[in-house]
This record gives structure tokens, C-alpha cells and sequence, in this order.
């Protein structure tokens, strides 16, 4: 073929399989490598769109692609993707049964199969289809649990390198979004793809914007944060488990549903807490950073970090559970003393104390810093971005310097007066006078410094006191129960006439110097909450929703938020317009394009309080009742014949007169009638599909369950 052929076949595939009109950046240069059958090492942030790397590929490979993948629930969310897809992919582990197994060993060898997705620990029950007559290409996802250089190191993955010697001439692409450059040569050497190309994507996640505040009142900043993000999916992480189960409660106490997620719980519980996020039944998780691996869901909107994370690997990992769609993100942290001193005692008499030590300190820098965030992220994953990235909450708010000297002075002479024994709370306690049993008990009432600073709220206080910190103007002596302490520093303020530029805390006081000028309190800006139950897009996230029922699979594998919020804008009535949509492909348009045309229309139909249009079936229903055959209604009413067959089921089902054993055979419905009775009337149509082995297509299993159910 042409190279403009290839071309040609791979952008139609893009297209026709999964519903996209361009690649995303690397992305054919990868496909096109790995179709010449060369080695790939692909470094790509989460959400970058690594799948489609060895998916598309796969497609025009005459074998079979094997994907090794760490999770079982991994690899079940991208098969059932691939499916609703229209791609003929399995997957194969021990979870099944034998003839299952069987059932598949079969399938790949007469290629019916493109893609077999297998954990390593199965691959020995694969030997002997492990061969290059059957396997055209292996792809490694998450290839970092290669390497114990990586951050989440599988044993079960040391055995992939004898892959490659059984494979010589196979192309493989390993995939991973861990980025230092020790774990990827080791992962390259690992796999004995030493010379494979690499391809390092940026790292910058545009779409999520970087916001840290400081902990105080985290709750009810958090249940404001939900309000106002009301009924999006998001992920609260927790450092304990404690805090996981204590917030999910607390967010129910204030009306917000919310479950716990975390290793103490049973391996039961943990899947069906999962679950239920993937299927859009629960809104929130409150979790430990063991929540997310494995989770391909695209439509997370917002990640909360109610404590502080160890490093910043963790910190961007976690983040990048949000906005894998591309859309708008948020991501909030929490930032407190409390947590880093927790962290660091976590820490503490660790054989790489030091090492984690550092890697903590650049997250509290991260953290305090008064300069744009995403700088300072991308530069740890050594990405240096030239512009201010305008989607963080430094940049949104860029803080504003004043002369900080009085202030300085008033916190160092407090910590001189209270002889450097005492850490940042009761500092702040002496400052603002606060009468409190242990201010008392110790006799600091007395001191000079006793409430000087009863101007400045607490939480001002501690912003401005972590400044003096990072400049160097006093430090915390973590082994002495964190007091404060002054520095070489500290004496040019206190006594030499140094100037401590600060930045102001949202909120702080006009220094007192200043003549205070009486202001009305400003409300607070009401927030404008759309009524959300009226707009199209919340039509078609519920139609989405009750799809994804029906068929059991997540919704978002249905059509992602990125897309349904370009069928709101679009508002694609025919069947064509519908396929121009991102996101929409062949099968897609065929499986569900006239519910959602119907949707749209109805909307529209509402909006104007036109009367009702007539019901899409009965339209059908006029046309069968004036002789026209299934194929003709089809073109007539330019719909797919599938959804004109499911006119026909539910014409039969609400009592109209139509011949359905036209439709489906006799032996068709007493299929799916003992398939009921065996599946005890399960809900939707896949568990009718599955058990039939997929012989019966969607539409004639419909049709033949309006005959079951009416009997
Ligand atoms: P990763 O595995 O890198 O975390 P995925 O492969 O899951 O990311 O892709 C993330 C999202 O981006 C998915 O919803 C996917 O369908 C979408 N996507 C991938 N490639 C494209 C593309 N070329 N155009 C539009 N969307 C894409
Ligand atoms: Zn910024």
C-alpha cells in the first residue's frame, strides 16, 4: 500500500471506530511506527490518549494485538469500550471459566479476534498461541510496573521480558504515564526494547485548573465546593482511612452522598463502591490514594485533596483522574502545616528518609507558592512552559506585595518572647490574644506581644507566618515538637532594619497605618446555579444514563461528556449531522443515533410549546400499516433499520398490530425466553446478548423479549 493509503484507511478507521476526525498530537506518529512494525516506548500524561496508540493499529494487523495490563477491571472497562465500538476484543484471565478460556483460545486462532487484553500472571495459560502466526503486535500498558524504579513495581510484570524472544519480529509499544527518565530506560531495558523509538508527550493537562487553599473550615468549604459543581462526578482524597469514612459522613450529614473508599474495607466492598462510581450511581468518593488505579472513567469533573500528598508524582497522578474528556477540570488542594508534619513523621527513620524528605518539600513549595502552579508543576516533570498558564489560582489572582515588616517583626519578637519553644498555633494564639486554656496556664496573657495582631485572622496569620518560613526568616525544628525559630535572618528584621516584602493573603486587613475607611460587607457573590434539570444536556446525560442501565456498561463508554456537550451545541437532527460529532463512530450512530435525535427534537419541540410531535414509533407504525417493508421505512424516515426494528418491538409491546413473527422466529423467542427464565429477568439487553454468545443481534433479542414479556 501507499503511504497515503495507510493514511487514508487509518483516519477513515479513526472515524468509523471511534467516532474522532483528527489524532491528537504524537499520536500518528506513534501508529504509523508501530505499523511499520518498529519498537515504541510511549510516554504520555493520563487521559493523553494512549489507547488509541495500539487500538487503531490493531485494527489493520491481521493477527491478533495483545495488551498486557495490570487490572482486571482495567481491561474490562477498555473491552467493553472497544465493543460498544463495534471491535471484536476479549479479554482473558482467570477470573473465567474454563471453557470461556476456551472459548477465546479459539477466537484468536481463527483472527476473529483484534484484540486480546491478558494480565501477566495468565500469559503461561497462552503459551501456545503466543506465537507470530496468531500475535501481530503486543502492547504493555502501564509499563512503569516493569521497572522498581517506578512507583507502582508488579513482580508478576519481570516475566514480560521473555516476550520479546519468543516475539523477535513483533512490533511491541509499551505505554506509561510516569515520566523520569531512570524508570524509562530501565523499562526499555526490562523489555529488551532498547532501541524502541520513544515518543515523551507534554505533560501539561490544560484543562484542569490548579487551585490550593488554605485547611481551614475544609468541610464546609468542600460541601460549598459540591454545590456548586452539583451533580458532577468527583474524588475527595484522604490521607486515613479515619478521615475517608468521618467526611463521607459528615458531606450526607449536609445532604451530599458521598462513599468511603479504602484498603481496610472488604475486597467486595471496594468493587462495589467502584462500580458504582464507574456507573455514574454514586456522585462522589471519598478515598486513599489507592482509589483511581485502574479507573478509565472520563467524565471525573473535579479531584479534591482534603490532605496534602507525599510528592508531586502522586499529587499530578492523582489529579489526572479528572478531565480525561478534555473538558473543564478542577482540581483543589488543601494545604496545612498539620499534614506536612504528619507527612514528615511518616517519613521519619525511613531507610530513604532524606529522599522522601525532599520530594516533600517540593510539594509545600508546590503548595505555597506565589508564582504560577503549573510552572512549577511541568518544571518538576522537567517542562518548562514559557507563559503564565492562566488556569491556575495564582494566575487568576495574582498576589499582591506589600511591605510586610511591621508584620514580620510582630511574629519573630513573638517568637523570641516565647523562647523559641512553641509552635505556629500558639503563636498565632499569643498574637491574637486569644484567652484559651493553655495561653493562660503558661502565663503568656503577660507577655508584650499579647494580642498585637488581633487585627489579622487566624488563617491570615499562618499564610503570612509559612512566608517568613520560606523566605528564611525563621524555620520550624521539626524534632523539637515543631516550634518556630528564629534564624540569622530573623536579627536583620528585628534589629538591623531589614524589609520583609509579603503577599497578602486573600481577605487580610489594610495594614493599620492606613486610615480605615468603613465599608459596607460585601455580600457574598451569589452563585448562579443553573436549573439543571432543563437543559439539553442534562436531557441527554440521563437518556445517556438510562442506556448505560440497559446495557450494563459504564456511561461514560456510551459517549463521554466531551461529546454529549457537542451534540447540546450542535443539535445534529439527521443521521448524518449526528456522525460528524466527535466521539461518534459507525456503531454508535446505528446503536443509538435516533434516541438521541428524538431526545433533541423533543427538546426543541418543548422549548417552543409547539403541540407534541407525534411518537417517532407510531410514525413508523403509519408507514407499516401503508405496506412499507423494514428497509423502505428506513429510507424513508432515514433511520437505521435497527431502529426501526425497536419501533416494531414496541409497537407490538403497547398492544398495535403488527406481525412480529415477521420479525423474529419462533425458535428466537423460546431462546430468549429460557434466557430470561435462566438470567432470572435480568435488566437491559447485554446479559441476554452474552449468554446467547452473541449469536442473537440486539434488535431481534428486543423484538423477541415484546413477545416474552407480553405473555
Ligand atoms: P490514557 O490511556 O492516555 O489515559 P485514553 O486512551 O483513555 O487516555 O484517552 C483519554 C480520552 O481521550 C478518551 O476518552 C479517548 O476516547 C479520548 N481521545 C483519545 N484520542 C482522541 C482523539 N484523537 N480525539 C478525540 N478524543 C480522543
Ligand atoms: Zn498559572
Amino acid at each position: 500500500m501507499q503511504t497515503t493509503d495507510v493514511q487514508e484507511q487509518l483516519f477513515s478507521n479513526l472515524k468509523t471506530y471511534f467516532g474522532y476526525d483528527s489524532f491528537r498530537a504524537q499520536q500518528q506518529d506513534i501508529i504509523e511506527t508501530v505499523l511499520s512494525k518498529k519498537d515504541c516506548l510511549v510516554i504520555m500524561p493520563t487521559g493523553g490518549g494512549k489507547s488509541i496508540c495500539f487500538q487503531l493499529p490493531a485494527l489493520s494487523f491481521e493477527g491478533v494485538t495483545l495488551v498486557i495490563s495490570p487490572l482486571i477491571a482495567l481491561m474490562k472497562d477498555q473491552v467493553d469500550g472497544l465493543n460498544a465500538n463495534g471491535i471484536a476484543a476479549s479479554y482473558f484471565n482467570s477470573s473465567q471459566s474454563a471453557s470461556e478460556q476456551h472459548d477465546i483460545i479459539e477466537r484468536v486462532i481463527t483472527a476473529d479476534l483484534k484484540l486480546l487484553y491478558v494480565a501477566p500472571e495468565s500469559l503461561a495459560a497462552l503459551q501456545n498461541i503466543i506465537t507470530e502466526k496468531y500475535i501481530s503486535c503486543v502492547a504493555i500498558d502501564e509499563a512503569h510496573c516493569i521497572s522498581s524504579w517506578g512507583h507502582d513495581f508488579r513482580p508478576s510484570y519481570q516475566q514480560l521480558g521473555f516476550l520479546k524472544s519468543t516475539l523477535p519480529n513483533t512490533p511491541f509499544i509499551a505505554l506509561t504515564a510516569t515520566a523520569d527518565k531512570a524508570t524509562r530506560s530501565d523499562i526499555a531495558k526490562q523489555l529488551r526494547i532498547e532501541h524502541a523509538q520513544q515518543f515523551i508527550s507534554s505533560f501539561d493537562r490544560q484543562n484542569i485548573e490548579l487551585e490550593v487553599r488554605p485547611a481551614d473550615n475544609r468541610i464546609s468549604q468542600i460541601v460549598k465546593f459540591i454545590k456548586r459543581n452539583q451533580g458532577q462526578s468527583g474524588i475527595v482524597y484522604c490521607l486515613s482511612r479515619k478521615t475517608t469514612e468521618q467526611l463521607a459522613k459528615k458531606l450526607k450529614t449536609n445532604g451530599i452522598s458521598a462513599k468511603a473508599y479504602h484498603a481496610g474495607l472488604s475486597f467486595d466492598e471496594r468493587s462495589k463502591v467502584q462500580e458504582s462510581f464507574i456507573f455514574d450511581r454514586t456522585q462522589i468518593v471519598c478515598a486513599t490514594v489507592a482509589f483511581g488505579m485502574g479507573i478509565d472513567k472520563s467524565n471525573v469533573r473535579w479531584v479534591v485533596h482534603y490532605n496534602m500528598p507525599k510528592n508531586i508524582e502522586g499529587y499530578y497522578q492523582e489529579i489526572g483522574r479528572a478531565g480525561r474528556d478534555g473538558l473543564k477540570s478542577h482540581a483543589l488542594l488543601f494545604h496545612s502545616y498539620a499534614d506536612v508534619i504528619q507527612l514528615r513523621n511518616f517519613a521519619s527513620g525511613a531507610s530513604n528518609e532524606a529522599f522522601q524528605i525532599a520530594k516533600l518539600d517540593r510539594m509545600k513549595q508546590f503548595s505555597e507558592s506565589t508564582t504560577c502552579r503549573r510552572k512549577i508543576l511541568l518544571s518538576y516533570f522537567g517542562e518548562l512552559l514559557a507563559e503564565n498558564c492562566g488556569n491556575c489560582d495564582v494566575c487568576k489572582n495574582p498576589p499582591q506585595i506589600f511591605d510586610g515588616t511591621i508584620i514580620a517583626q510582630k511574629i519573630l519578637s513573638a517568637v523570641y518572647r516565647l523562647k523559641e519553644s512553641e509552635a505556629i498555633g500558639m503563636i498565632i494564639d499569643v498574637l491574637r490574644g486569644s484567652q484559651n486554656a493553655a495561653v493562660l496556664d503558661k502565663g503568656y496573657n503577660q507577655l508584650k506581644t499579647f494580642g498585637i495582631g488581633r487585627d489579622i485572622a487566624y488563617r491570615d496569620w499562618q499564610h503570612l507566618i509559612i512566608q517568613l518560613i520560606n523566605q528564611g526568616f525563621c524555620e520550624i525544628a521539626f524534632h523539637q515538637n515543631n516550634a518556630l525559630r528564629l534564624t540569622e535572618f530573623s536579627k536583620k528584621v528585628l534589629f538591623e532594619g531589614a524589609k520583609v516584602a509579603l503577599t497578602k493573603p486573600v481577605h487580610i486587613p489594610e495594614p493599620k497605618v492606613k486610615e480605615r475607611v468603613k465599608r459596607k460587607p460585601k455580600a457574598a457573590p451569589k452563585t448562579r446555579v443553573k436549573k439543571r434539570e432543563n437543559t439539553l444536556f442534562e436531557r441527554l446525560r440521563q437518556l445517556r444514563y438510562k442506556i448505560a442501565l440497559e446495557e450494563n456498561i459504564p456511561a461514560y463508554l456510551i459517549f463521554s461528556d466531551a461529546t454529549l456537550k457537542e451534540i447540546e451545541r450542535e443539535r445534529p437532527l439527521s443521521e448524518d449531522d449526528f456522525l460528524s460529532i466527535s466521539g461518534v463512530g459507525q456503531r454508535k450512530l446505528e446503536v443509538y443515533g435516533d434516541e438521541f435525535i428524538a431526545e433533541i427534537l423533543d427538546f426543541m419541540g418543548s422549548k417552543v410549546k409547539k403541540p407534541k410531535k407525534k411518537a417517532t414509533h407510531l410514525v413508523t407504525y403509519d408507514l407499516y400499516k401503508n405496506g412499507l417493508t423494514i428497509e423502505e421505512i428506513s429510507v424513508e424516515r432515514k433511520l437505521s433499520t435497527t431502529t426501526i426494528y425497536s419501533h416494531i418491538a414496541k409497537l407490538h409491546s403497547t398492544g398495535k398490530a403488527v406481525n412480529i413473527y415477521d420479525f423474529v422466529s419462533k425458535s428466537e423467542v423460546e431462546a430468549v425466553k429460557k434466557a430470561k427464565t435462566d438470567l432470572d429477568a435480568p435488566t437491559g439487553l447485554k446479559p441476554y446478548y452474552d449468554h446467547l454468545n452473541g449469536d442473537l443481534d440486539y434488535f431481534k433479542i428486543r423484538l423477541a423479549l415484546s413477545v416474552v414479556d407480553k405473555n
